[in-house]
């Protein structure tokens, strides 16, 4: 029997374990509270799913098919989420939802705590706490995606571990104990191999990209890394995805020298900045760094200024080229539409993707999107944005819509990049689809397939 049960409730991608539940299962069972995790994101996709299960679980042996078995994936998903947000939506029990909750019910906790990661987690997590509320037992809830809706059908809504711990009655902890992973069913995930998520920092040191919200504001701290070395170690895995939003070179050095004698891939998201050269690719590769995520956003230079992304198209490139020629794999992140973009500032970075093509093995793009608490959303004149609109919605947050005096309006950004997604496709080197399964991104890389 658990006291606390730790919820992480569909829909998200189920192809590693999440770190937001590894981090509190790990504080709490290090603090001596009776915990359980229950990842229902994967349980639920097990179940309807299996031979997507089936086919990820061995996917290199049949990689022939990746593109196509992922595509059908993420569209029968894609409808799927949506008709089951619509059902939570209506007053009606998502799909698989008696088991879903039977599931819960069987750890017989005292208390229930979700974390709430993203926004397409919210409605199935509304479904649960309500039905959870009707049977009188108590609930938490936490994590980023957390919102009014949430928070008024919940009990309590703590923001940390720490107040997790606090909550459950322990005083102070270490911060920095080693992630456990035994509490999750590693073998029912939609991977060849487990990729642990880790993180070594609290937030991204930067915090100046206007169109951000990750870093919350919150203070940049550095986590001892002997605790992430021994996680890796006791866990027996030998694939990691740092989940850090951005490692300055100082820091992802000393990241490489504690896992070079570990014999592991990993794989992780940096801005694409001067200050890593082809030295530094040289060490980085050399300690199993086999794939980095690069926050490109832009080809434009005037685009990436008023983003205040601090970097150049000029840097990018040679950024990219040199991690190319140390062996490294990139994937671009490409943000279009930044407000007053124009149709030729578009075009720029087309033209830079496609210059760049030879260094780039993947490209992953959105249509900027307004959102709440970022620079653009506090000084939305200096932005161009002449008007900020905001429309209610049922359980999710307000959409946050807006027009500027110039640029692309995020329909025109939109209907461009769908123009452009042929062309955009040829730039990959690895299936599209490994954009949501990352974790595949890292395997294939390191296996060379
Ligand atoms: S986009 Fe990345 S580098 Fe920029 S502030 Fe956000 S987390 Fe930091």
């Amino acid at each position: 029997m658990a006291n606390i049960l730790l919820i992480y409730p569909p829909f998200c991608t189920p192809a590693s374990p999440p770190y937001s539940l590894a981090k509190l299962y790990s504080v709490l069972k290090a603090n001596n509270v009776a915990v359980k995790a229950l990842d229902l994101n994967m349980e639920f996709h097990k179940r309807k799913y299996p031979a997507f299960q089936k086919y990820f679980k061995e996917f290199q042996k049949q990689y022939e098919k990746y593109a196509e078995v992922s595509a059908d994936y993420l569209r029968i998903t894609k409808e799927d989420y949506a008709s089951n947000n619509r059902m939570v939506s209506a007053g009606n029990n998502p799909e698989l939802f008696d088991e879903m909750l039977s599931l819960i019910l069987n750890e017989k906790p005292l208390f229930v705590a979700f974390s709430i990661v993203y926004s397409s987690q919210v409605f199935y997590a509304f479904a649960l706490l309500k039905a959870l509320k009707e049977k009188g037992i108590k609930t938490v809830i936490g994590g980023p995606a957390v919102n009014t809706a949430l928070k008024d059908i919940s009990d309590f809504h703590l923001n940390n571990e720490a107040e997790l711990l606090a909550f459950c009655g322990k005083k102070e902890h270490s911060k920095n104990d080693a992630l456990d992973f035994t509490g999750f069913s590693l073998t029912d995930y939609f991977t060849p191999s487990i990729v642990l998520p880790m993180k070594t920092s609290s937030t991204c040191y930067y915090q100046q990209c206007a169109f951000c919200t990750h870093h919350g504001k919150q203070k940049y701290l550095e986590f001892p890394l002997s605790p992430i070395a021994e996680s890796i170690t006791n866990s027996k895995q030998q694939y990691v995805f740092l989940i850090d939003d951005m490692i300055p070179k100082n820091r992802i050095l000393d990241i490489a020298a504690a896992f070079k004698p570990m014999n592991i891939s990993w794989m992780c998201q940096l801005k694409p900045s001067a200050e890593y050269d082809a030295e530094t690719f040289k060490i980085l590769y050399g300690s199993g760094l086999k794939a980095v995520v690069w926050g490109v956003e832009s080809g434009s230079d005037r685009v990436l200024k008023l983003m205040k992304k601090g970097t150049s198209a000029k840097e990018v490139e040679s950024v990219l080229k040199a991690a190319h020629d140390s062996g490294i794999k990139n994937v671009a992140y490409i943000m279009f539409g930044f407000p007053t973009e124009t149709k030729d500032e578009f075009l720029e970075t087309i033209e830079f993707l496609k210059k760049n093509s030879e260094s780039i093995d993947l490209v992953s793009t959105a249509v900027f999107g307004l959102q709440k608490a970022t620079e653009v959303y506090e000084n939305p004149s200096e932005f161009g944005i002449t008007k900020i609109i905001e429309k209610q919605r049922l359980l999710l947050d307000p959409s946050v819509k807006y027009e500027a005096s110039k640029g692309l309006s995020q329909q025109d950004a939109e209907e461009m990049r769908q123009n452009y997604k042929k062309t955009l496709e040829k730039l990959n080197k690895y299936p599209k689809a490994m954009n949501f399964f990352r974790e595949h991104m890292l395997i294939a890389s390191a296996k060379d397939i």
